[in-house]
């Protein structure tokens, strides 16, 4: 399947369904294609256009969906209606297709504790699912190395990165030199919404497009991240939308 994208602040976005986009990643794990998947939102590209290294990891991977509303609002700018893909409803939809499909899932970051109950929860909502490794998110250089060595054996199809960005992008890229068959995908904050720490916002607000709302009043540390960087990134995406 040919890739279909459009340029956001000069960033590949990848025009596709939900839908399509499972089956995607469901493909490329099958036929043993390695793949990052990128859930792309404001706070990203306004790191990326501060960091060339970030910058070269959001233009190699080869998946990049609109996670936040803001994504969706700069293409919709450009005349495009693109479904917004919720970071963590996608990655909860591969496991599903992965425990259906025997396919070993792996799980890296947040607090041990969170982790650890994201597991639990994780399995019993989906019993086939093959856990085939875990580990908390605080791990020193050394232990990096062991973890990605660790990963390598235990051959995972699926590796979930819940790290924040840009921490998990960069522990992808540097995980996938060794690990070279398995679909990654940075899922920041999701473990502690499926452990049961964060709360997803009502479906009447995901309906707007307005989730980033409800977890800035849930969390109001969160407003200094998004008031440094939302203004600003409607600001280029209206002078953006005239670009291709
Ligand atoms: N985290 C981690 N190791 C670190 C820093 C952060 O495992 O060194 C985890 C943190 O515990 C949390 C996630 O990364 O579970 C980041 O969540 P955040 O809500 O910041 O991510 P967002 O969804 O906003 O990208």
């Amino acid at each position: 399947m040919e890739r279909k994208t459009k340029k956001v602040l000069g960033y590949d976005v990848d025009l596709i369904s939900f839908k399509d986009a499972v089956e995607k990643v469901l493909s490329n794990i099958n036929a043993g294609i390695g793949m990052q998947i990128v859930t792309i939102n404001p706070e990203m590209i306004e790191l990326a256009n501060n960091n060339d290294d970030y910058a070269n990891v959001l233009k190699n991977a080869e998946l990049v969906i609109p996670d936040g509303s803001g994504i969706k609002l700069a293409l919709k700018l450009k005349g495009i209606v693109q479904e917004q893909i919720p970071g963590v409803d996608f990655s909860k939809e591969l496991i599903k297709h992965c425990a259906d499909k025997k396919i070993p899932v792996a799980f890296v970051g947040a607090k041990e504790e969170v982790v650890n109950k994201t597991c639990s929860n994780i399995k019993k909502e989906f019993q086939e699912l093959n856990i085939c490794y875990f580990r908390n998110g605080y791990f020193s250089n050394e232990e990096e190395e062991k973890i990605i060595s660790e990963l390598a054996s235990t051959k995972p199809g699926l590796i979930l990165v819940a790290l924040g960005a840009p921490k998990q992008e960069y522990f992808i890229t540097e995980c996938r030199k060794y690990v070279k068959n398995a679909a990654f995908i940075g899922v920041g904050g999701s473990f502690d919404v499926w452990a049961g720490n964060v709360e997803r916002a009502p479906e009447i607000y995901r309906k707007m497009g307005c989730e980033w709302l409800y977890r800035t009043i849930k969390q109001p540390e969160r407003i200094k991240r998004i008031y440094k960087t939302l203004p600003m990134f409607l600001i280029k995406a209206i002078m953006d939308s005239k670009n291709n």
